[in-house]
């Protein structure tokens, strides 16, 4: 609901005392006798706008923007939950039983936790949560493919005829896997920066006027799904998808946008690496089409 100046009629924001664009004060006396709403906590002053949660009217004083946008008096904004969730806490519970309750509250109480999620959240805590997040998404298939690396026969023909020393091929194979597994960390925040760019870019486009910090925090909680790497293999597979579902859930409530922008906004990311995968595909496609087709002709 936008709150208008009685003066000028120009829109003011929940909580401030005059208008920013004439000045005056927004604050006026009540006219006895008058029929215009008074504030119900100071009855000597006039109401500028009923409260968006209980209806009551509320003077320029007692009024409170909320997270979202919503004017509220001060009672109801006093009763607002916190709206974190246990990672927010992770000073408290531990990082790891903290990351572990927040996975599981955003997998299978996606609805409620979103709903009651405080939009805004420091980008270092987001980061920490992806980071963690693409870890142990890769970690158990990673470690898997090391110790196939180490120990598994390898066929010694090809070996010998390469002149290669198995066991340093091995081990080698092996060595690349631990440094990915070590990597998958800084992987993961550069691939989360990224994705959330262009998401928010297209939900600013939308009309959002929610900061950058949101996408990132509503991007980042939505990797909770990865925890199913843990399982060796399937969770891999499982959880891209898992998580693009509950990011069109986060952004539609952290940006208070519909649902059909909250999907357009969680697809720009995989739609434009499609893009530009399928595009570099297709001119490599083209190039290797026109060299053969240049050295047949
Ligand atoms: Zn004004
Ligand atoms: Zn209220
Ligand atoms: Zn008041």
């Amino acid at each position: 609901m936008n709150l208008l100046c009685p003066h000028c009629r120009a829109f003011v924001v929940p909580g401030a005392q005059s208008c920013g664009m004439c000045g005056m004060s927004l604050l006026r006396e009540a006219v006895p006798g008058s029929s215009e709403p008074v504030c119900a906590v100071h009855p000597h002053l006039l109401s500028l706008s009923a409260c968006e949660r209980c209806g009551s009217f509320a003077c320029p004083q007692c009024l409170r923007r909320s997270d979202r946008g919503e004017a509220l008096c001060a009672s109801c904004h006093e009763r607002l939950p916190a709206g974190l969730v246990a990672w927010d806490e992770r000073e408290v519970h531990g990082t790891l039983k903290a990351y572990w309750n927040t996975c599981l509250d955003i997998m299978f109480r996606p609805m409620p936790t979103f709903e009651r999620l405080r939009p805004t959240g420091s980008q270092g805590s987001s980061l920490g949560f992806a980071a963690l997040s693409s870890f142990v998404g890769s970690f158990t298939t990673m470690l898997i493919y090391m110790g196939f690396m180490a120990f598994f026969p390898m066929p010694d023909e090809t070996m010998r005829a390469d002149n290669v020393n198995p066991q340093a091929f091995r081990y080698l194979g092996a060595g690349l896997f631990g440094v990915v597994i070590l990597l998958t960390p800084l992987l993961g925040v550069l691939t989360t920066l990224f994705t959330s760019g262009l998401d928010h870019l297209l939900l600013r486009l939308m009309g959002t006027a929610q900061p950058f910090e949101v996408t990132l925090r509503g991007n980042s909680l939505s990797q909770a799904p990865f925890l199913l790497g843990l399982i060796p293999f399937c969770g891999i597979y499982v959880a891209p998808l898992w998580a693009f579902g509950l990011r069109i859930i986060a952004y539609k409530n952290m940006h208070g946008v519909s649902w059909g922008k909250a999907t357009a906004g969680a697809l720009a990311a995989p739609l434009m690496t499609c893009c530009v995968c399928g595009g570099g595909y297709l001119a490599l496609f083209m190039a290797v089409a026109g060299i053969s087709g240049g050295v047949g002709g």
